[in-house]
């Protein structure tokens, strides 16, 4: 468990400096913003997806390195996925970080999202690193309102 742990906490250096897919989206189709008050986290999803799928996938705001790490990993998973395909792992996802046990099979198709299984031990941080998955949600559901963790 410490390997996952070391490679856990290098992931959230790494994508915490260097955040994959920052940036404004001008071809945006949709856009949804999340905040977090427990711990001041704010995103915006900038999407364009058509009915295939998300062609392009960019976030913005500012938040812990926790919410930056995931944002940047996700938004890496999800470009070029379907919808249906970002839905399903939107649920492996999120079942793996309160708790739920998953199978072999479920950890590889979430790939580097995995090293965040040990956080449902941390219930306020499961929030930071759901953030941008629920803002997520409510984008590829067209829903273009603001979404809160509380
Ligand atoms: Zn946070």
């Amino acid at each position: 468990m410490d390997e996952l742990k070391d490679l856990y906490q290098e992931m959230v250096m790494d994508h915490n400096k260097n955040p994959r897919n920052f940036g404004e989206l001008k071809n945006a189709t949709h856009h949804t913003e999340g905040y977090n008050p427990l711990c001041g986290d704010h995103i915006h999803i900038h999407l364009n997806l058509d009915d295939k799928k998300v062609n392009e996938i960019k976030f913005t705001g500012d938040g812990c390195a926790i919410s930056k790490a995931s944002a940047s990993l996700m938004t890496g998973i999800i470009k070029g996925k379907s919808k249906q395909e970002s839905l399903r792992i939107f649920g492996l996802f999120h079942r793996l970080i309160t708790g739920v046990v998953l199978s072999d099979d479920e950890l590889k198709e979430l790939g580097k999202l995995s090293v965040f299984q040990d956080l449902c031990n941390f219930p306020s941080r499961v929030k930071c690193a759901g953030l941008c998955w629920h803002t997520l949600n409510s984008a590829l559901n067209n829903e273009n309102k603001k979404v809160s963790t509380e």
